[in-house]
């Protein structure tokens, strides 16, 4: 354990739009953040390609780039952008403390939340492979969905998400197929009959995949297989998109924050605040809804107001 224990006014947990943007107004309101990156700097667009939903980049911009011109901007303003992992929180008190690689101890007068959530994938070798050459391996339609246009592709999962998704697809694409592995889907009753009724989505119940086929460089089609029969065959698609849940990264906060059934962190609506004072949170993690680098952008922008009307409350 390191015996100087550093103060922080604004601590800012995460790098993706939120933890940046977070960052961009701390710092002009003269609260000197400091922003930990953790494990993946830039966060989940830093496995996009090309953003094209953007406001301000007309000619589309890859998601690390963009993340390099986010932090950039918090830096401009002098941030002070680390390279570390939040490894443990005590929000008891009224001080906020938090751990760096289980090592260095942080007093922080406001935390910003800003972790995010990753997306779960099947982890088949095939589907990391191609999702790792950008070659057609996507868990975000919104995101992604315009590169397929007019073009057949092959989505995974039968929750609320992956209906949602494929409903979307659907206005893009020739053909959308949507691989169930039980007999039903899990969605509300409402998503499932919108799909059914889309006379582009095909559904394979009882379907899982077996392995994603490329040609090295791109996806080309999907090998499934039924889980009743083992009948396997070979769906030719370009796009693979999997939509089978997301898992906030909010697993230390549990025991201080009031989290969801999915470990979702609960704001105040129409806040940034948490059931701790002084503790912000931004961006997808507590977002299972929108999930836009946008929306998290936005929420980057109210956290830091609200930690800043915090602070001066406080200080009187
Ligand atoms: P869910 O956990 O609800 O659904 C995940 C789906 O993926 C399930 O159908 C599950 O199958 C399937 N799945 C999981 N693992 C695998 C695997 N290895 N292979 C194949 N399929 C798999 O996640 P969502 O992201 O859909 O939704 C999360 C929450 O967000 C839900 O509460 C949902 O209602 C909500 N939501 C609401 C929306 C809205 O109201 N507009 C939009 C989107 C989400 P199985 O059913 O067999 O377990």
């Amino acid at each position: 354990m390191s015996d100087t224990i550093e103060k922080v006014k604004c601590l800012i947990i995460g790098s993706g739009p939120a933890g940046y943007t977070a960052a961009i107004y701390a710092a002009r309101a003269n609260m000197k953040p400091v922003l930990y990156q953790g494990t993946q700097p830039g966060g989940q667009l830093t496995t996009t390609n090309d953003v094209e939903n953007y406001p301000g980049y007309p000619d589309g911009i890859t998601g690390p780039e963009m993340m390099i011109e986010f932090q950039k901007q918090a830096e401009r303003f002098d941030t002070d952008v680390r390279d570390g992992w939040i490894t443990k929180v005590d929000f008891s008190g009224d001080v906020h403390k938090v751990w760096v690689n289980d090592e260095k101890e942080i007093h922080c007068d406001t935390v910003i939340i800003s972790t995010g959530a990753s997306a779960k994938y099947l982890g088949l070798e095939s589907e990391q492979k191609y999702l790792n050459l950008g070659g057609g391996v996507s868990a975000c339609a919104v995101c992604d969905g315009f590169f397929y246009r007019n073009q057949e592709v092959v989505i995974v999962g039968a929750g609320d998400s992956a209906c949602e998704e494929a409903h979307y697809l659907s206005k893009l694409c020739t053909k959308v197929t949507m691989l169930v592995r039980r007999d039903e889907f899990r969605a509300s009753k409402i998503m499932e009959a919108r799909v059914k009724n889309t006379k582009n989505i095909e559904i394979l119940f009882n379907t899982e995949t077996d392995e994603v086929l490329g040609d090295g460089q791109v996806v080309t089609g999907v090998r499934v297989f039924n889980n009743k029969t083992n009948a396997k065959h070979e769906i030719p698609a370009t796009g693979f998109f999997v939509a089978i849940g997301h898992t906030p990264n909010t697993e230390i906060f549990k025991d201080y924050l009031n989290l969801d059934e999915t470990g979702y962190i609960i704001n105040v609506p129409g806040t940034s605040k948490t059931n701790v004072n002084g503790v912000f949170v931004s961006g997808d993690a507590a977002d299972h809804v929108y999930r836009q680098a946008v929306t998290a952008a936005g929420t980057g922008c109210m956290a830091a107001l609200d930690a800043e009307r915090y602070l001066a409350a406080k200080e009187g």
